[in-house]
């Protein structure tokens, strides 16, 4: 089949439905789909990406906050807990979309190998995929670990501490080391058994399907080559261009939420 895309900017409404169309038969085809999600699946749950122009991330900038400095900086160790301690509340709280219910109606057709997520949020267990299918390639914000012995820390119970100030920095209970939230900073090296399972999901797949990431960051943004490389069908839905769109034999152009509730539906699956 030859690469199917609707026009890069402003598509007709013909256009995108037949990229619903033919993006809902190859799901309906496939018996291994792997999905990789990236931010854009959560904006519509009220968490920005990093694109967004939100204050948080122009005043906290990631790259700012990388692992280096969290080490050897008591000010970055400062000022990470204090963006965890304010943005908390909002992952926490944050419910899930329509775009993580299509993803949901993967799975519950029988058709989802692995979920792969760069998000931190948490939200693809609240919409009901299974723990032990969703691969958190960046760890998750809703964890608290020690970065000297390992500990997990109960999160709930630091952001307590943290609201009645009796913590700044936490430390470990354990070893009196460095507890960091359990999110892969910049700079930080990826999780090795994540890594592992993701590229090994890529490669057994029949088709990956790619929602709300730039895919500009690596090694996540890897994985829809791994999956062409290996001849798996791939689709791309984003709300801009992406790098790999033109390895897509299907790209759909819009908002995550509307477009994987039509292909779901166009699919067969009760979303
Ligand atoms: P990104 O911000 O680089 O890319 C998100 C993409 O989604 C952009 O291309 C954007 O235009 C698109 N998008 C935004 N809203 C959309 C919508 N409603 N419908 C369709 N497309 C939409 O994010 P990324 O690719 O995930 O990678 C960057 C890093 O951001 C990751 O490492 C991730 O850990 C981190 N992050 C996570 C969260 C979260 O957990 N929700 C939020 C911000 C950043
Ligand atoms: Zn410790």
């Amino acid at each position: 089949m030859s690469p199917w895309k609707a026009a890069a900017t402003s598509p007709s409404m013909d256009d995108v439905r037949e990229s619903y169309r033919r993006a809902g038969a190859l799901l309906a085809e496939a018996r291994r789909i792997v999905v990789l999600t990236g931010a854009g699946v959560s904006t519509e749950s009220g968490i920005p990406d990093f694109r967004s122009p939100s204050g948080v991330w122009k005043r906290y900038d990631p790259r700012q906050l990388n692992y280096e400095r969290f080490c050897t900086s008591i000010v970055t160790r400062r000022a990470t807990w204090e963006l965890a301690r304010m943005s908390y509340p909002l992952l926490r709280g944050a419910t899930p979309g329509a775009a993580h219910r299509a993803i949901a109606a993967i799975e519950t057709a029988g058709r989802l190998d692995r979920l792969v997520t760069q998000n931190v949020d948490g939200l693809h267990q609240k919409a009901g995929n299974s723990p032990e299918r969703i691969i958190e390639i960046h760890g998750s914000s809703l964890r608290a670990v020690c970065i000297d012995c390992g500990r997990e820390h109960d999160r709930e119970a630091l952001q307590r501490q943290l609201l009645a100030g009796d913590v700044v920095v936490p430390d470990c209970e354990g070893c009196g080391g460095r507890v960091k939230p359990a999110t892969i900073s910049f700079g930080q090296p990826m999780p090795e058994r994540e890594t592992l399972d993701a590229f090994a999901a890529a490669t057994s797949c029949d088709l990956m399907l790619v929602a709300g990431s730039s895919l500009v960051v690596y090694p996540a943004a890897g994985l829809p080559d791994q999956a062409v490389a290996v001849g798996a069908r791939l689709v791309v839905v984003n709300n801009e261009e992406t790098p790999k769109d033109s390895i897509a034999d299907v790209v759909v152009r819009g908002s995550a939420g509307e477009s994987l509730a039509a292909m779901v539906r166009e699919a067969g699956f009760a979303a």
